[in-house]
């Protein structure tokens, strides 16, 4: 009989894991609670791949082999509840995909810089000329690209949810950015369960692969310590020296690798800031254990002009710069921007709280910021905890109102930062939907 794959969620992930099911000879049903997109539609029915919407049909779902889950729908939906009563092997895209490849993968994981370092290692694998994809949270699934145009490496962006499906996967190099509190709602409010699901990234390796970690990040360290693992371990620092791994003294990355030596000045580097001066001693890891050269890790790091929405520089109107950091969606990616303002600063704050504590960007708040403008539905919390603060804190529900306030009170040599530390929905479709809104007010103006 046929192996069944049933596939909850007809998004990038679950439509890719379908294409590659599907040319793997398994019997594919994609069902999702929602609506599919008409795009994704068409690929399923471009494949002859059955499908449903708007409701999961359990005659045709509990009797799967196996089910891939969708990294959006959570544990405690009744459909995954049933199949995990049932038995039934509940994985995520990557697990499956990871299968029918024996291309070298690197995990990257984290709280934030996700798709930062995923970009920036992709980009210096392709300036070395590999043949080399990037995939997972960011444009197409792993699954698809194993499917459709397979690669000898792969730079993967991983979520956590993406990570609670795993069983046997295992990434050659791992890479775990940090760990903040985030996505709590979906970890039952514990942090040591998120914590443990990042971890996972590590859970299958072996003592042939390698685990780069923030050796600054209290999180990281202090679970590594009680939880120890196979890999071999590359931290890297902003200010600790370490005998291998990367770190910071006097403005040049160190890094070092047995005896293999790398060296670049933090002022060479394109992306500005501590975080991405930290995503970029990462990056270089990555590349230096692929014995990438050194002169291609350099042009490659001097030359990555950056994702959108995050620290994007926009626009400079009346030497006011105008700086779009929509991704900035929890406090801890705030204080990275707020840290890496090297002019005073009026910040646009505000969205959806999930929990957020403000306390740790007070001192940034007393150096940088002349002006705080608070753009969302309800800003109660904000006007709060910063009225006392700043001597101009204005609110508004649009954004190109706070794009108008911003523009009247800033000054010559100023920034404008939106880094709004909360998500979106309130008043946007999501933080690129943000993000656009901001650039145009700006280039409105
Ligand atoms: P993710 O994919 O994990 O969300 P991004 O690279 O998209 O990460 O960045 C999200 C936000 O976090 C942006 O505002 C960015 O400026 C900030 N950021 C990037 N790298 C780091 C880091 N290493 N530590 C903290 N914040 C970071």
């Amino acid at each position: 009989m046929n192996k069944r794959i049933v596939i909850l969620g007809g998004g990038e992930s679950g439509v890719g894991t379908a294409i590659l099911a599907k040319q793997k000879g398994y019997e594919v049903f994609v069902s999702d609670f929602g609506k599919i997109k008409e795009s994704y539609k068409n690929v399923l029915i471009h494949f002859e791949i059955d499908w449903e919407e708007g409701g999961h049909t359990e005659g045709l779902i509990l009797n799967a082999t196996v089910v891939m889950k969708s990294p959006g729908i959570p544990d405690s939906a009744p459909i995954v509840k049933k199949l995990v009563g049932k038995g039934v092997s509940v994985i995520s895209e990557i697990e499956f995909a990871s299968k029918f490849t024996d291309a070298t993968i690197i995990g990257i994981t984290g709280s934030n810089g996700k798709t930062t370092t995923t970009m920036l290692t992709g980009h210096i694998l392709e300036t070395a000329g590999l043949n080399a994809g990037v995939a997972g949270n960011i444009g197409d699934s792993f699954a698809k690209m194993v499917a459709q145009d397979p690669k000898d490496l792969y730079t993967l962006e991983i979520s956590s949810f993406q990570l609670d499906g795993v069983v046997n996967f295992a990434p050659h190099i791992a890479v775990l950015t940090n760990i903040t509190p985030d996505h709590l709602d979906r970890y039952e409010y514990d942090f040591e369960k998120y914590i443990a699901s990042k971890f996972r990234i590590a859970m299958n390796q072996t003592e042939k692969d390698y685990l780069i970690y923030d050796a600054d990040d209290p999180v990281i360290t202090g679970w590594l310590e009680k939880h120890p693992v196979k890999s071999q371990l590359l931290p890297f620092s902003l200010s600790k020296e370490m005998p291998q791994g990367a770190y910071i003294k006097d403005n040049t990355i160190n890094l070092k690798i047995d005896n293999n030596q790398f060296t670049m000045t933090t002022q060479q580097l394109a992306l500005k800031g501590q975080h991405n001066a930290k995503n970029a001693m990462a990056a270089a890891t990555v590349a230096n254990l692929l014995n990438i050269r050194k002169a291609t890790i350099r042009e490659s790091l001097e030359g990555f002009q950056g994702v959108e929405h995050r620290l994007e520089q926009v626009l400079k109107i009346g030497n006011v710069q105008y700086i779009n950091d929509s991704k900035a969606t929890n406090v801890n990616a705030t204080f990275y921007a707020l840290d890496s303002m090297s002019a005073p600063t009026v910040w646009i704050v505000g969205g959806v709280d999930k929990g957020n504590d403000y306390r740790d960007l007070y001192p940034l708040i007393n150096e940088k910021v002349k002006a705080i403008i608070c753009l969302g539905v309800d800003n109660k919390k904000l006007l709060d905890h910063f009225s006392n603060m700043v001597e101009i804190i204005v609110e508004t529900p649009a954004m190109t109102e706070a794009v108008k306030m911003a523009y009247k009170i800033a000054e010559k040599g100023d920034n404008v930062l939106l880094s709004p530390a909360c998500a979106s929905f309130d008043l946007f479709d999501n933080y690129e939907d943000r993000g656009r809104q901001f650039k145009n007010a700006v280039r409105n103006l």
